[in-house]
């Protein structure tokens, strides 16, 4: 069955980008059942408002819970299954492919793009009494909004579900999947504007080629991500790595 993922937003046009690519092929195959829906079709002023000053005072717009409440009402009603609802937000817990491999094995993804400072907080509270609520942030920086979090969100998700990307394999050896960065890549000519391919990519040794990029993967680790090499079990280095 497809995973079926709802996206509510004041900017679907954000969302276009996901009629796009491998998305779009998996959506045309029935892989993915994406659906995206105008926040805006909730209201029922003249101006269709979504936001309001906030309590307390400071700077900006909230958006106020009401129209937010009738759209997850109409989208998941109470008597049927829920999605697990994902709220991006910079106060959200950091987004890793750890969350992605958990999130890609769920029928039902609901996103609920923030816009102006954020969501009424009883939006979330609300919804947690009907369904499994997350608050997730992309990193330690503060978008406008949370169209673009979804793409990215979205899109390093439904790339783990099954048929989605043609070859399931490229997705074994990958940069957060190993737990190390990946090795540099390479493609013809084997010399291009004096630069040469690592000729040991070229040897044909494949056991050789195996212990290079395992080599490249572990010195790029080391170089820019020392974090991540802090944080890898003993266990997962082999008998050459602690040579
Ligand atoms: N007032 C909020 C704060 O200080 O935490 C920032 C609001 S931001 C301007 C507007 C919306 O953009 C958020 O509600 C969220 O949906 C999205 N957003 C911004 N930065 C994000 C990030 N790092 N990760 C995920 N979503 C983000």
């Amino acid at each position: 069955p497809a995973m079926r993922i709802d996206v509510v937003t004041v900017f679907p046009e954000y969302l276009q980008a996901l009629d796009l690519s491998l998305i779009g092929r998996a959506r045309k195959r029935g892989r993915l059942d994406v659906r995206v829906h105008q926040l805006r079709e909730w209201t029922h002023d003249v101006h269709r408002t979504v936001d309001d000053s906030p309590y307390g005072g400071g700077p900006g717009m909230i958006m106020r819970p009401e129209p937010w409440g009738e759209a997850f009402d109409a989208l998941a009603p109470a008597e049927g299954p829920v999605p697990h609802l994902l709220v991006p937000s910079p106060a959200g817990v950091p987004f890793t492919q750890r969350m992605a491999e958990q999130l890609s094995t769920e029928p039902w993804l609901m996103f609920a793009c923030g816009r102006y400072e954020g969501i009424d907080q009883r939006v979330i509270e609300h919804a947690a009494t009907r369904m499994p609520v997350t608050e997730v942030s992309l990193g330690d920086y503060v978008l406008f909004g949370g169209e673009v979090a979804v793409l990215v969100i979205a899109e390093a998700v439904t790339r783990l579900v099954p048929g989605v990307l043609g070859n399931a394999e490229s997705i074994v050896e990958e940069s957060h999947t190993t737990g190390l960065l990946e090795a540099p890549l390479y493609t013809k000519p084997a010399e291009w504007r004096g630069h040469e391919v690592p000729e040991v990519l070229v040897s044909g040794h494949h056991a050789k080629i195996v212990r290079w990029k395992r080599d490249q993967a572990l010195l790029r680790t080391a170089r820019t991500r020392p974090d991540l090499l802090a944080a890898t079990p003993v266990g997962e280095f082999d008998k050459h790595d602690r040579a």
